[in-house]
């Protein structure tokens, strides 16, 4: 029950990086779900007194391309199904790929909202080469550094405003 928050995108991205961040603000529990579920990870995050569910989707491993996409897909569509909100998270170092467009076309069918998250966003540098990710065309974009933690305030405040 209650609203949960579904981090998707390709590997690499910054996914489990900004998730544990999250959840670092309330030292909240992650389960480690065992079974066909064990290729995604959940917590519990609050932000300005407001409590929802975190889903980090990936932790697979990809033998080979093709395995690699159809994981993709289906942790996304997965994602879909259970989450009020999708955070679709990109990479500025490497720019917008080829998997990426193909997670943007699954999700911009979805009805729910989406945020477009470009992370590793470091420097005002990787700020300005970070505006190609405008091109995908989503109404909601956020320039993030999970690591520095640059922006997670700005993203979190339009998270929650959706609860
Ligand atoms: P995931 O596969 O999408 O879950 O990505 P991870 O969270 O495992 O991160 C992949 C790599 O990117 C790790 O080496 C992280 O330390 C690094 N990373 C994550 N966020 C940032 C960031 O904001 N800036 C930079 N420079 N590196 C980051
Ligand atoms: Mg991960």
């Amino acid at each position: 029950a209650g609203f949960t928050v579904a981090i998707v995108g390709r590997p690499n991205v910054g996914k489990s990086t900004f998730f544990n961040r999250m959840l670092e603000q309330r030292k909240a529990i992650v389960d480690d779900v065992s079974g066909v579920t064990r290729d995604r990870q959940y917590g519990v995050a609050d932000w300005n007194g407001k409590t929802f569910n975190v889903i980090d989707t990936g932790g697979f491993v990809a033998n080979s391309d093709d395995v690699f996409e159809t994981e993709i897909r289906k942790q996304v569509k997965i994602a879909m199904q259970e989450a009020n909100l999708l955070i679709f998270m990109c990479d500025v170092t490497t720019g917008i790929t080829d998997l990426d467009s193909e997670v943007a076309d699954l999700l911009r069918r979805s009805s729910k909202p989406v945020f477009l998250v470009v992370n590793k966003v470091d420097n005002n540098e990787r700020r300005l080469e970070a505006t190609e990710f405008y091109g995908l065309g989503f109404e909601h974009v956020f320039f993030l550094s999970s690591m520095t933690g640059s922006g997670t305030g700005e993203l979190l405040d339009d998270v929650v405003a959706k609860i």
